[in-house]
């Protein structure tokens, strides 16, 4: 259902009305409690969410609702965060303006110095890297593959009715949807009406947000032309935030139009005067072939190969700087947890200190951690077998 909303979409109508909600059967409800799931629409389609609290219900070993206790779970953040999550859906605060009165400048709040009774803003990695948590795509259950079906239904059901600085959320900001054949006016209508929302007047721009994976970044007669997958729609941007985005995401860079890896993109859309969709500002975040996020080729091959072998982990990622000593994975069907640590070839003193440092903790705390230490094979690197 995941993979081909449109086919279920006039039964799931149907059951948001009544009885308000889906039931998942992956193992049996206790009493008369059923194991509920939280129907949202997005554009004609509709996706299936955890229900608030319950993700650790779920079979934790077959039912993608599943989910550990984390921080999406226990917090639903406070009300000067920038991205909450609340029953609707996502409430999202970017430090990018929505609508404009000039054309071609990007406003960005600024983010120190504010008081504390004002809201926070989050930049777009930081929003792109949040969705991917708290949607729990950053999570591998033990399955073979995931396309991008799946990691949009996952982050459709997150964002829901939400709100985007202060807009509804479903008019600002587009989750490519995959191709399908039998779906592809539907899906081509409901991306169309999106851009369109996307206008520029001589008195103000509408932009838009889109989260999609990268497919090619070319240079052209006017700069450069990013292509993104599941629909033959081009945009154009500058050679200057190009080779800005180049040094900002430098890991992920390189890795565009790679096979063994994914780079995904949040893209903030404007109308030139004549009519095109240009690209203002992006962020992108490399992932492994099954879209799970990486700090590094590295990384990438580490997280190809876990999938490979159908191991079950998680891929920690920071809420704010505030978490110094996050291992690069976490292996989750071992007992206890064992942490993975995929060691750069950097040689800088920084890099050899912390490096030092994160080894000693695990010593100290007798902490489980396999670690690979480049330009060993990877196929070096011994992993404790599932428990
Ligand atoms: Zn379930």
């Amino acid at each position: 259902m995941q993979d081909n909303p449109a086919r279920f979409a006039t039964r799931l109508e149907r059951a948001k009305k009544s009885p308000g909600y889906a039931v998942c059967c992956c193992r049996p409800s206790p009493g008369d409690t059923p194991l509920r799931l939280v129907v949202r629409r997005y554009g004609a389609l509709f996706h299936l969410a955890r229900w608030p609290d319950e993700g650790y219900r779920h079979d934790r070993d077959k039912c993608t609702f599943f989910a550990e206790p984390g921080p999406t779970e226990e917090s639903p953040g406070r009300a000067h965060d920038a991205i909450r999550n609340t029953p609707a859906g996502l409430n999202a605060k970017l430090d990018v303006s929505l609508s404009v009165r000039t054309v071609g400048t990007v406003t960005r709040g600024a983010s120190t110095g504010a008081s504390r009774s004002t809201r926070r803003s989050a930049p777009l990695l930081g929003f792109l890297q949040r969705i991917w948590m708290d949607a729990g795509v950053n999570q591998w259950a033990g399955g073979t593959q995931r396309n991008w079906g799946t990691c949009n239904a996952q982050i459709l059901a997150l964002v829901g009715d939400g709100k985007m600085n202060g807009k509804p959320i479903q008019d600002v900001l587009y989750v490519m949807r995959r191709y399908e054949e039998a779906a592809q006016a539907t899906l081509k209508a409901e991306f169309d009406a999106f851009l369109n929302r996307i206008q520029t007047t001589p008195a103000v721009s509408e932009r838009g947000i889109v989260i999609a994976e990268i497919k090619s970044i070319d240079p052209s007669k006017y700069g450069f032309v990013i292509k993104i997958r599941q629909t033959f729609e081009t945009f154009f941007t500058s050679k200057q935030l190009i080779e800005d985005a180049a040094r900002s995401f430098r890991h992920a860079w390189p890795m565009i139009g790679k096979a063994d890896a994914r780079v995904v993109a949040v893209l903030v859309l404007e109308r030139t005067k004549d009519g095109n969709l240009r690209v203002i500002d992006l962020a992108v975040q490399l992932c492994n072939k099954s879209f799970i996020p990486c700090d590094s080729s590295y990384e990438v091959a580490m997280a190809n190969r876990l999938v490979e072998e159908r191991r079950r982990f998680i891929k920690p990622m920071r809420l704010d700087d505030g978490d110094v000593m996050l291992p690069d994975f976490r292996l989750t069907d071992t007992s206890p947890e064992t942490a993975i640590e995929v060691y750069g070839m950097e040689s800088n003193d920084a890099y050899l200190i912390r490096k030092a440092q994160k080894q000693a903790l695990y010593a100290e705390r007798k902490l489980p951690c396999a670690e690979w230490i480049p330009p060993a094979p990877l196929s070096t690197v011994a992993l404790p077998a599932a428990t």
